[in-house]
């Protein structure tokens, strides 16, 4: 079974907090509630979120100064941020953005438009969150149904397996380190060791079959998927005589 997304909410004001949490439980996410600056650091360094809610006014440091300095944290930095707030002018929706938002939520708003703003910054950010199908050389993949084909070959791959090959196929012809794989696939490196990610990659390859070579190993750099294998590579049929 795929995870729920995590979200992170950053709220001093119980009340709201509260609200968006229950909302964010009732359609399938799991919301973590904290209310300043400092915890959701401790939050974020314990378990990295798919999205964090953020609000402009904080207790102590700001969510300006927050959205900053993650943007600049090379292991928070690719987690979407919506920021939220009371103030409405143009300025301080620019400065929200500057300061490294997707996105900005005006307070009041109705659950609809913050979730659709979540769905939006997840399938922009982190497409491997959201169902679709992705197709890398013969090669497919479909999230909603939970199925691989390989040349029209359903393939039998294991939860992991899964979620580590949608990731591969969603950013292929890349090398990915195993540290960023193990954040982008477990969502959390605390406390999972790097040697974890050799061994599914190994199930995965086993998994695929012959197209087990689409993933290749990067000596000292990590993984990387790619349609560029020699059985993936066109045949060209010699012109009839
Ligand atoms: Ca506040």
């Amino acid at each position: 079974m795929r995870k729920l997304p995590r979200v992170l909410v950053v709220e001093d004001e119980p009340a709201i907090a509260e609200l968006i949490a229950v909302n964010l439980r009732h359609n399938g996410f799991a919301p973590t509630v904290v209310f300043d600056g400092a915890a959701a650091q401790r939050e974020v360094d314990a378990v990295l979120p798919d999205v964090i809610l953020l609000d402009w006014m904080l207790p102590g440091e700001s969510g300006v100064q927050l959205a900053k300095r993650w943007r600049q944290h090379e292991r928070i930095k690719t987690v979407p941020i919506i920021m939220l707030t009371a103030r409405t002018e143009e300025s301080d929706k620019v400065q929200g953005l500057d300061a490294g938002a997707d996105d900005y939520v005006t307070k009041p708003f109705s659950t609809q438009e913050l979730l659709a703003r979540i769905r939006a910054v997840l399938r922009r950010r982190a497409p491997e969150i959201v169902n679709d199908t992705v197709q890398v050389g013969e090669l497919s993949l479909d999230a909603a149904t939970y199925r691989v084909l390989h040349a029209g070959r359903e393939l039998k791959v294991g939860p992991t397996e899964f979620k580590l090959l949608h990731y591969l196929m969603k950013h292929p012809e890349r090398v990915h380190t195993r540290g960023a794989l193990l954040d982008r696939i477990w969502g959390d490196h605390v406390f999972i060791e790097e040697r974890t990610v050799d061994v599914h990659v190994k199930r995965l390859r086993e998994s695929l079959g012959t197209a087990g070579a689409m993933i290749e190993t990067v000596r000292g750099a990590g993984y990387r998927l790619t349609a560029q294998t020699l059985a993936a590579k066109p045949k060209t049929d010699p012109t009839p005589a």
